[in-house]
């Protein structure tokens, strides 16, 4: 695609979020796209760029709205056992929380993503619209993500650990995460991202298996590999992950939004090295930061 083919698109996507989320408009400064790189004739990287083929939606609930676009072809092994994961999700009961949502809530994003975002389990907003991250939370995820060129309508996919709402937006309970865990594995081994960004301490510890503050957390790049069990009997590949702290964290304390934009930058520096494509859009962001962090100067133009 063309840079302006890109940034058509990219304003209709952000357009149809906005009135998904909340029917309120935002301003958004135009993302410096760039033209494909071709390699050999071939289309640049395996991502899905378009929406409606990579939107994994929530199911309406019976009697409601269809989703606006309706999902479109993707390659049978993934579709497969991410909708299989996701109808799992829908008729779950395996914890008590079964009994208290109102709907549950799968994620969705772009397949396969660059980028996975976990989070802890679904708020008011998320139970009552079964998607993840809205509400002002996942605004300012949005905001975080858009940032370093990111975004869930073009290169990242959302879940949480915990698909159905605790109560009263409690901390999820050891069971409840044990006995959801398996869905968030079964994602992963069908997304593949290229990092996954743990955001909060929820998802860090149930991921890497490390009970630490999130200050200790933070800042480093950790292997993380999937059980056994759902890697399909192939050995498992690492998967980079980077903890840094819920957005809902933030707007509680916005004195940890520094921190977090650092984390960020992290994040940004090691995508760039892995994706070519991702670090030719970001060039122009990566330049800008790039004066103030010397982790993006060696990356900068
Ligand atoms: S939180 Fe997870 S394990 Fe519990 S009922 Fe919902 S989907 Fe099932």
């Amino acid at each position: 695609m063309t840079a302006a083919e890109k940034q058509t698109l990219a304003a209709f996507l952000d357009t149809a979020s906005d009135y998904l989320r909340d029917c309120r408009a935002r301003d958004r400064p135009p993302f410096p796209f760039t033209d494909d790189l071709m390699r050999g004739g071939a289309p640049p990287l395996g991502r899905t760029p378009l929406l409606r083929k990579g939107m994994l939606r929530p199911t309406p609930p019976s009697g409601g709205e269809p989703p606006a676009t309706p999902p479109g072809p993707l390659p049978p092994e993934v579709t497969g056992p991410l909708h299989d994961a996701a109808a799992a999700v829908e008729g779950c009961r395996a914890c008590g929380l079964a009994r208290t949502r109102t709907r549950s809530v799968p994620g969705e994003g772009i397949v396969p993503p660059l980028v996975l975002v976990v989070g802890e389990a679904p708020g008011a907003e998320e139970d009552a619209s079964g998607r993840p991250f809205v509400g002002p939370a996942g605004c300012l995820l949005d905001d975080m993500l858009a940032a370093i060129g990111l975004s869930r309508l073009r290169n990242c996919f959302i879940a949480n650990v915990v698909k159905c709402r605790p109560p009263n937006n409690r901390l999820p309970t050891q069971d409840e995460t044990a006995a959801c865990l398996p869905f968030l594995c079964r994602q992963i081994a069908a997304l593949r991202p290229r990092v996954i960004l743990a955001a909060g301490r929820v998802a860090a510890h149930n991921l890497l298996g490390i009970e630490e503050t999130m200050g200790r957390l933070r800042g480093t790049l950790y292997p993380y590999r999937l059980p056994p069990a759902f890697a399909g009997g192939a050995p498992s590949t690492e998967i980079p992950l980077i903890a840094t702290y819920h957005p809902s964290a933030l707007l509680r304390d916005p004195g940890l939004k520094r921190p977090a934009f650092d984390d960020l930058k992290f994040l940004m520096a090691h995508l760039a090295s892995l994706d070519p494509v991702y670090r030719a859009e970001a060039q122009p962001l990566i330049n800008k930061y790039a004066a103030k962090d010397s982790r993006l100067a060696p990356l900068a133009e």
